[in-house]
């Protein structure tokens, strides 16, 4: 199938899973994960009406971002090391990853420097594996209060990623539990502290996770093919 195949079969998905759930197909966006793949598949990908896309290696990111479109949406969605924060300074809308105050200070510090704010998620690690990043449940609630203090950086919601299952069922547990604690977080009415993104699912698992209330999904594979 074709890249332009494959985006129109998983929009479908997509709002159908919406719908299952009663939910308006509009209040979930597609994040197309583009790591490993050419510059070429994201411009086809754009062609087909396609805006967000997520890299999750800077060294990759950075020129992606300097052939392809301005118009494009990059998210940063995987593990960042604080060291190279600043080369992505300004050039992503979104931050998936973010799971520790160190980081949390040097988004702050370097998006500072260049007079902007930059939106984040907070990545939580809910079933505590060691190959996976993110903050565990119970320290999320603390990072949340201190990520909230610095100026240049506005929380949006949270990430997750469950573990690996043939069945996707079995991970709706997980997310059922990062809406809870989105919930939670929302109840306790931190100032500039917004509820409002969900970020789970991907190629596997996204229509679960829409049905447990995924506002943003990262669907890579089923959309440009294995990365090999
Ligand atoms: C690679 C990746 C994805 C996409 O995974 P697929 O199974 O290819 O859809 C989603 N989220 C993160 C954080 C990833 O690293």
């Amino acid at each position: 199938m074709s890249i332009a195949e494959n985006f129109a079969e998983i929009r479908t998905r997509i709002a159908e899973a919406a719908r299952h759930a009663g939910r308006n197909p509009e209040s979930v966006r597609l994040v197309a994960v583009s790591k490993t793949k050419p510059a070429s598949d994201i411009a086809e990908a754009r062609s087909c009406g396609q805006l967000i896309f997520g890299e999750n290696y800077v060294q990759e990111l950075v020129p992606k971002v300097k052939e392809l479109p301005a118009e494009i949406s990059w998210h940063f969605i995987g593990s960042l090391q604080s060291n190279k924060v600043r080369q992505i300074a300004g050039m992503v809308d979104l931050i998936h990853s973010v799971d520790r105050i160190s980081l949390a200070r040097e988004i702050d510090r370097q998006w500072g420097e260049i007079g902007k704010v930059c939106d984040i998620l907070v990545q939580v690690n809910i079933a505590q594996e060691a190959t996976k990043s993110g903050t565990s449940c119970e320290e999320l609630i603390d990072l949340v209060r201190v990520i909230a203090q610095l100026p240049n950086l506005r929380i949006k919601g949270l990430m997750t990623m469950p573990p690996f299952f043939d069945d996707p069922e079995a991970a709706r547990p997980f997310f059922r539990r990062l809406k809870e604690l989105s919930g939670e977080i929302e109840a306790a009415g931190i100032p500039g502290v917004e509820m409002r993104e969900l970020s789970m699912g991907m190629s596997g698992d996204f229509e679960a996770a829409i049905a447990e209330g995924a506002t943003l999904v990262r669907v890579g594979s089923a959309l440009f093919g294995s990365r090999g």
